[in-house]
């Protein structure tokens, strides 16, 4: 099952570009929102599983909006990749990865044109997202998976200036900037996928494959970061984890490089589907503007 969300609406997919809209076919029962759907997920899901009827309706891609457009915390992972730990220079983690959040301000839909802030190195990370289903607290690894209504694709946008400046990394911060954490095109549950613990993932930069890993690498897969992080944080459903992203990062290149004015990043996994964003300069659109 698939669902996404189209202008502020939630529609169960019967294709890549239409739909049934789940108010509408539900008589009201769920929906309007994406919101609310993850509030009572199994509720949600018993009925979408009928197969419910309703007229479908087409939507664009550049309707869509992120699968889940309110979420009361959004957790981000680094270093759960060995290749990526060793390409930033630190020792693979064998506790909880380092873990930060990506303010909620900086969350879009899938297809965002993303302004590359003043004097900033922006760099790729792309990323298996998980949101949560189900209001989680110390979870067993086992019944982990459970707890998530479904995955999605995300870009950990990054600035490397301000993430690495001062006394102290400021992840949260130059990880935050508007737009930095793109997240779509749709939702998928995890019984849709045929191996949930092994999606190839990657993305490129103007055609050029910079990423190419699968979440079969994961050092922390997503049953065992969903219990571990449970154990203290409480996770809420419509939550949204940033799992973590594989080597090729920019930064970690030699020479290192960073996205351009005019450069589109396309991101995928497969089975999934993919997310598209440009980059402009500040001054660029400050011009635009006047
Ligand atoms: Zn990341």
């Amino acid at each position: 099952m698939r669902i996404a969300n189209v202008e502020g609406r939630a529609f169960l997919l019967t294709a890549d570009d239409r739909g049934l809209d789940v108010a509408e076919a539900s008589e009201g029962k769920f929906g309007p929102d994406l919101t609310s759907l993850y509030e009572d997920w199994d509720g949600f899901r018993a009925w979408a599983e009928q197969t419910p009827e309703g007229v479908e309706k087409n939507f664009s891609r550049r309707q869509l909006g992120s699968p889940s457009p309110a979420p009361r915390q959004i957790v981000a992972i680094g270093l759960n990749y060995r290749a990526h730990a060793a390409e930033s220079g630190f020792d693979a983690p064998d506790r909880l990865p380092p873990t930060f959040t990506k303010f909620v301000s900086s969350l879009t839909g899938p297809d965002a044109e993303v302004v590359i802030p003043q004097g900033g190195n922006v760099d790729w990370e792309v990323e298996l997202v998980v949101v949560v289903g189900r209001t989680a607290t110390a979870v067993a690894e086992d019944e982990a998976w459970e707890s998530v209504a479904g995955v999605t694709i995300g870009q950990d946008i990054s600035e490397r200036v301000s993430q690495l400046a001062g006394p102290a990394p400021q992840f949260s911060m130059g990880k935050s900037f508007p737009k930095f954490a793109p997240v779509g095109p749709w939702l998928i549950t995890p019984d849709a996928l045929v191996d949930k613990d092994d999606l190839p993932l990657g993305c490129a930069v103007d055609g050029e494959t910079m990423q190419d890993g699968s979440t079969r690498d994961l050092i922390f897969p997503v049953a065992r970061l969903v219990a571990e992080l449970s154990r203290t944080i409480t996770l809420y459903p419509g939550d949204i984890i940033f799992t973590g992203t594989p080597a090729g990062v920019g930064v970690g290149r030699d020479p290192q490089r960073f996205l351009q004015p005019g450069e589109e990043l396309v991101s995928w996994i497969e089975g999934v589907g993919e997310m598209r964003q440009t980059f402009v300069a500040a001054d660029d659109l400050a011009r635009k503007g006047s």
